[in-house]
């Protein structure tokens, strides 16, 4: 079997894929009801949130924009923090939409700087809502939410968490740092194919909502908790990936939050480390690298196009390249969702053995 080991989409596990198999019901009659009920109180354990859980049939994107669109108006000024390429994505889709986008960009490998965020705050007090990426998986960086949202909250913004790569993951207390809107996606740490974006959506989020004049339609929050209310979404749900979802997080609430957070931070502590001793250097920042994907920089010659192809075609281990101005510059190993121990054993075992061929020279 492949090794797969990109930060998404992550391997499921067999139980999760014999879900995709079961036949088709009536999305809007009892038995779909009830699981619709179920998974999102499930979800909301994992987002360690209260408030109202949304599952869109979209990537994680369809996330993002949801959350643009439904808390936002053309004209409206927000702070959007962009340490990668999905900081950049998040940014693109507010400009997109008419939003006056005011860019705080740090260097690729660096976490967002709190204090350069209170001082952006400080100087635009027509800001209105701040977009964040908790994880940036281009970059293998994770960045201090907790922080971030005192900060946000001082000021009494809206957050917009991108959080696609982190929960269920990483630690990340949805209500108790403020999140207004939380996305994720399924194909990430939650072990599930593509095709289910989660967004959770705060109080304050509502009254944002109130006064929102974006136009939406097929992402229309409303909608979806008037149809939440019946155990219908509103529109036809991607009902086999729901059947996998529901099936993982029975999975993950058996191993428990707390532990799967911890499996995910000694993973990528292991990861770090066989990294280091192969005496290849991590790109992230130390002490901001992320528990769920690892970014290794192109050094002493190494050729990381040619290494990703060796261990593809000979290791059946199939890991990230840098994307945009990264491309060439650094590989990634993802580490999460159903990922243990062996999995990066053998990638090590197998990096060994590549990085000569790649013409990386050590020592
Ligand atoms: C994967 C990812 C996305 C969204 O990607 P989709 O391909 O739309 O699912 C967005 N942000 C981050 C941080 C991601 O890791």
């Amino acid at each position: 079997m492949q090794n797969l080991r990109i930060p998404g989409p992550t391997p499921c596990p067999d139980e999760v894929l014999k879900e995709m198999s079961r036949q088709m019901i009536n999305h809007r009659g009892p038995e779909f009801a009830r699981i619709l009920s179920e998974v999102t109180d499930k979800l909301k354990q994992l987002f360690q949130t209260r408030n109202d859980l949304f599952l869109l049939t979209a990537s994680g994107t369809g996330g993002l924009e949801a959350a643009v669109v439904n808390t936002l108006s053309p004209g409206d000024v927000v702070l959007a923090i962009s340490t990668g390429v999905f900081g950049e994505r998040f940014a693109a889709i507010a400009q997109s939409f008419g939003v006056r986008v005011i860019p705080l960009r740090f260097e690729w490998g660096q976490a967002a700087d709190v204090s350069a965020i209170r001082q952006a705050l400080k100087a635009e007090p027509k800001i209105k809502a701040v977009l964040v990426t908790h994880n940036e998986t281009s970059t293998g960086v994770t960045n201090d939410l907790g922080a971030i949202s005192r900060v946000v909250k001082e000021f009494d913004k809206l957050l917009l968490v991108d959080a696609i790569s982190s929960l269920g993951s990483i630690e990340l207390p949805v209500d108790d740092w403020h999140c207004d809107v939380t996305i994720s996606g399924s194909q990430k740490g939650w072990m599930v194919p593509p095709g289910l974006a989660m967004v959770a959506v705060s109080q304050q989020a509502w009254q944002a909502n109130e006064e929102a004049k974006m136009p939406r339609f097929y992402w229309d929050f409303a909608k979806a908790k008037s149809y939440l209310e019946k155990g219908q979404t509103p529109w036809t749900p991607t009902i086999s990936v729901v059947f996998a979802l529901s099936m993982a997080l029975d999975m993950m609430l058996s191993e428990g939050l707390a532990s799967i957070i911890a499996r995910h931070a000694r993973i990528a502590q292991m990861t770090r480390d066989g990294i280091k001793a192969l005496g290849l250097s991590l790109f992230a920042r130390e002490g901001h690298a992320s528990n769920t994907v690892t970014s290794v920089a192109a050094s002493n010659g190494l050729d990381t196009k040619k290494l990703v192809k060796i261990l593809r075609e000979e290791h059946q281990i199939v890991l990230g390249g840098g994307q945009q101005s990264l491309d060439g510059k650094i590989f990634r190993i993802g580490h999460l969702g159903w990922v243990n121990e062996d999995d990066i054993a053998a990638v090590m075992a197998a990096l060994k053995v590549a990085l000569p061929q790649a013409g990386f020279r050590s020592g």
